[in-house]
């Protein structure tokens, strides 16, 4: 998930995605990527934990506060998750065990959408069960930001969208403002 109202251009998001030891690079909407359901993973082995430091640092240089394995074209059940300060979180097969029945409204936005920001309407409370990236299983209890990029994150694992939650008139008119950034360095 992007942070709200930042003041990002399409064109840093692709050149910092696109950097060359990266090894891995973001997949824009409207890429059939991002539609498809991924798979558990297997093994929580060194090379998950390469790809998933590969993540945190592609979410941080383009200023986004999660990024799912879709994103990055990898079909498989992880996604990273970084706000503020705290150390980036890592979830592996994450699986919502509780929701409240609280709803609150906030502006998301999405790494793989740039420059889209609409209002999503979420649960304000879950309960998350996950894998860290050192195979330990855990139960967190979460709220408020951290709530949502959650569960935004964890849709892109089921191929869905924020835009997804809109009304057709909505997505049809954000999706007029929309530019898919051009592979800048391929
Ligand atoms: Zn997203």
């Amino acid at each position: 998930m992007e942070k709200e109202n930042t003041n990002q251009t399409s064109n840093i998001s692709s050149a910092l995605a696109s950097g060359p030891d990266s090894g891995i690079d973001l997949v824009y909407y409207p890429d059939e990527v991002l539609r498809q359901h991924a798979a558990a993973v297997k093994d929580m082995d060194d090379s998950l934990r390469t790809t998933i430091e590969r993540m945190v640092g592609l979410m941080r240089q383009a200023r986004g506060i999660g990024l799912a394995a879709p994103q990055v074209g990898i079909l498989e059940r992880f996604f990273v998750v970084q706000i503020d300060s705290e150390p980036a979180q890592v979830f592996i097969n994450p699986s919502i065990v509780g929701t409240s029945h609280e709803t609150g409204m906030y502006e998301e936005g999405c790494l793989s959408i740039p420059g889209l920001y609409a209002d999503v309407k979420r649960p304000t409370e879950i309960q998350v069960q996950a894998w860290n990236q050192n195979g330990r299983p855990f139960t967190l209890n979460a709220d408020g930001m951290l709530a949502r990029v959650i569960l935004h994150e964890l849709d892109h694992l089921n191929g869905v969208l924020f835009l997804d939650y809109l009304s057709e008139r909505k997505r049809e008119k954000l999706l007029q403002k929309y530019r898919k950034p051009q592979d800048s360095q391929q």
